[in-house]
C-alpha cells in the first residue's frame, strides 16, 4: 500500500503525521492482546482535516483505523491491515454547555472526567462514566457503547447521544439525531453509530443530554460464604422497588487477589458485593439502603456496613476499584489477559455464571475469576495465565470459546460494555449469526470500499490467536 504522506501533511501539517517506527509502535495495540503496525500516525485538528483525510483515503483504498485513547480491550484500534490511524485525542473541545437544555456538544476527543469536570459548575453531568475515564475519550465510548459502575441506574452511552456529526468513508459530512430528549423522526441513524466501532464513519461532533448531579449518596457492603446467596441478594435487588447507583460482585479469587497483593485484609468468602444509592436529599436514599440491607441480611449476608461518610465510601469502594491491578499482581509468571472480559447474562444467572468461570478455568489450566457491574449483569473475568507459552493460549482460546456457549445458551451476551472487534468477534458472530448479512449490507452502504476500521466484529477472523499478531512474546 503506497500512502502519500507529504498529502497527509499538507491537510494537518507535518507535526500531526508520524511514520516513525516508535509512534507506529505505540499505536500498534491498545489495552487488548493484539498487535498490528500501522502505515502512519495522522492526527486531524478539525472536520474539515477529517473530511480532507477520508476523501483522499476512500480515493486511494487505504484503510482508516479511528482512535481515541486506545483503551479498548478487545483490539479495537489495531490497525489490522496497516494504513492510517486516525487519532483524534486533538479534537477535544467543548463547544456548548447549555444548561438550561440540559445537552451539550462536543468533540470526540475529550476525555469523560474532563468532560464532567466541565459540566460540574453547572450541577450537570454525563452519567456513564467507565472505570477508564481518565484516558476514555467520549469518541471512544460511544463507538463502543461504554458504560460502567452506575449502569444499573444510569444505563450506558447509547442512552444520552441524541445527535452528531459524522465523517463518511468517502468525506461527506453528514449530521444526526436532534437536539431533542425524544425524536421521533424515522431511522434513528446516530443510534446507528452507537456501538459501531469505527466501523462506519468518524464521529467528529456529539450532542449529549445531561443529567443534575446527585447531591448524596451512601453505600454498603455485604458479605455471603456461598456465592449463590450473592446471587439471590443481587436478583432480589435488581426486582425491589430500589434502583441502586451501584451494584458490584466480587469473587473469592478477586478477594484472594486483594489480600495477597495489596494486604486488604477482605474476609476470605466466597463472594462480596458493594452497593450505593444516590438522589438529592438524604431523606430519599437512606431509607432505600435500608431495604438493600434487609434483603442482603434475607439471603444471609453478613458483615454489612454502611456508610454516607465520603472518605469512608472511597475505603468501600478501593477493593473493587483496586482489583484489576490486583489481579495483574497474582501469580508470578502469569499476565493479566482481557479475554472474554465484560459478558452480560440475565441477572438470575450471575451466580451460577460466575461459577462456571471459574470452572472452565480451571479446567483449561488458567485462573478465571468473576467480578463487575453484576446489577446490570455485566460479569467481567480476565484469564491469568503464562503468555510465553503457545499452549496457554490454545487454553485460554478454548475456554473463552466456553464460557460464551455457555452465555449465549443462558440467553446472554458477549459483551455489556467493552464492545466486540477482534478477541470477541468468533463467539459473538454465533450469537448474531440471523443478522450478519445484514450488518455487512449496512456496513457496504456506508463504507462501499471498506476502509473504515476494516476486518473487525462481523468481519473479522474466526481464529484470532492464529489471525492476529499477539503482542506478547510466545516461545514454541
Ligand atoms: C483499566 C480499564 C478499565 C476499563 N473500564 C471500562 C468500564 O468501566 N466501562 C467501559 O465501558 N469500558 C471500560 N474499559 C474499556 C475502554 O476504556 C472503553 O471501551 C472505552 O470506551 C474506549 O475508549 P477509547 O477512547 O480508549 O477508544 P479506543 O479504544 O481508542 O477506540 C474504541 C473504538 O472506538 C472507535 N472510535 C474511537 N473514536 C472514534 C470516533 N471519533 N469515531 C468513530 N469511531 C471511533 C475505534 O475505532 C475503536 O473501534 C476499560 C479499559 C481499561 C483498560
Amino acid at each position: 500500500m503506497k500512502i502519500d504522506i507529504e498529502n497527509l501533511k499538507s491537510i494537518v501539517g507535518k507535526n500531526n503525521v508520524s511514520d516513525e517506527i516508535a509512534d507506529l509502535y505505540v499505536y500498534s495495540s491498545d489495552a487488548s492482546v493484539h498487535q498490528a503496525m500501522p502505515s502512519v500516525v495522522v492526527r486531524p485538528k478539525n472536520i474539515e482535516d477529517v473530511q480532507k483525510i477520508m476523501r483522499y483515503a476512500d480515493m486511494e483504498k487505504i484503510p482508516v483505523v479511528p482512535r481515541g485513547a486506545g483503551s479498548g480491550t478487545s483490539g479495537h484500534s489495531v490497525p489490522i491491515d496497516g494504513g492510517i490511524v486516525l487519532d483524534l485525542k486533538q479534537m477535544n473541545r467543548i463547544l456548548e454547555i447549555r444548561p438550561y437544555d440540559m445537552l451539550c456538544k462536543v468533540e470526540p476527543g475529550v476525555t469523560i472526567d474532563d468532560l464532567n469536570r466541565a459540566l460540574k459548575p453547572y450541577d450537570l453531568w454525563y452519567p456513564t462514566p467507565p472505570e477508564s475515564g481518565r484516558i476514555a475519550t467520549v469518541g471512544g465510548t460511544i463507538a463502543n457503547n461504554g458504560s460502567g459502575v452506575k449502569a444499573i441506574k444510569y444505563g450506558a452511552a447509547r442512552d444520552y447521544v441524541i445527535g452528531m456529526k459524522v465523517v463518511l468513508a468517502n468525506g461527506t459530512l453528514i449530521t444526526l439525531g436532534a437536539e431533542t430528549r425524544v425524536e421521533a423522526s424515522g431511522y434513528q441513524l446516530h443510534r446507528l453509530m452507537v456501538g459501531s466501532e469505527g466501523t462506519l464513519g468518524i464521529i467528529v461532533e456529539v450532542s449529549l443530554s445531561l443529567r443534575r448531579i446527585p447531591k448524596f449518596a451512601a453505600m454498603g457492603i455485604a458479605n455471603f460464604n456461598k456465592l449463590e446467596e450473592a446471587g439471590e441478594a443481587i436478583s432480589e435487588i435488581v426486582n425491589s422497588e430500589v434502583i441502586p447507583s451501584t451494584l458490584e460482585l466480587i469473587d473469592d479469587i478477586g478477594i484472594m487477589a486483594l489480600n495477597k497483593t495489596l494486604d486488604m485484609k477482605l474476609p476470605e468468602v466466597e463472594a462480596i458485593i458493594v452497593f450505593e444509592c444516590d438522589g438529592r436529599t438524604k431523606g430519599a436514599v437512606n431509607p432505600d439502603l435500608e431495604v438493600l440491607k434487609r434483603i442482603c441480611k434475607r439471603h444471609n449476608g453478613f458483615g454489612i456496613k454502611v456508610s454516607s461518610d465520603p472518605q469512608e465510601m472511597t475505603k468501600m469502594y478501593s477493593g473493587r476499584k483496586k482489583l484489576f491491578a490486583a489481579l495483574s499482581r497474582y501469580k508470578e509468571g502469569f499476565a493479566c489477559t482481557s479475554l472474554a472480559d465484560d459478558m452480560a447474562v440475565p441477572n438470575s444467572k450471575i451466580a451460577e455464571c460466575a461459577r462456571k468461570i471459574h470452572e472452565i478455568g480451571k479446567r483449561h489450566h488458567v485462573i478465571m475469576n468473576a467480578y463487575g457491574h453484576c446489577g446490570s449483569g455485566v460479569l467481567h473475568t480476565k484469564i491469568l495465565m503464562d503468555t510465553t507459552k503457545k499452549e496457554q493460549w490454545e487454553d485460554a482460546r478454548q475456554a473463552v470459546e466456553e464460557i460464551y456457549d455457555y452465555v449465549r445458551n443462558v440467553g446472554g451476551t458477549a459483551s455489556g460494555e467493552h464492545g466486540i472487534a477482534l478477541s470477541k468477534a468468533p463467539s459473538w458472530k454465533k450469537e448474531k449469526a440471523v443478522s450478519l448479512a445484514l450488518m455487512r449490507a449496512i456496513k457496504k452502504a456506508f463504507d462501499p470500499n471498506n476502509i473504515l476500521n476494516p476486518h473487525k466484529m462481523q468481519d473479522a477472523p474466526d481464529d484470532w490467536v492464529t489471525a492476529t499478531k499477539l503482542r506478547y512474546q510466545v516461545r514454541g
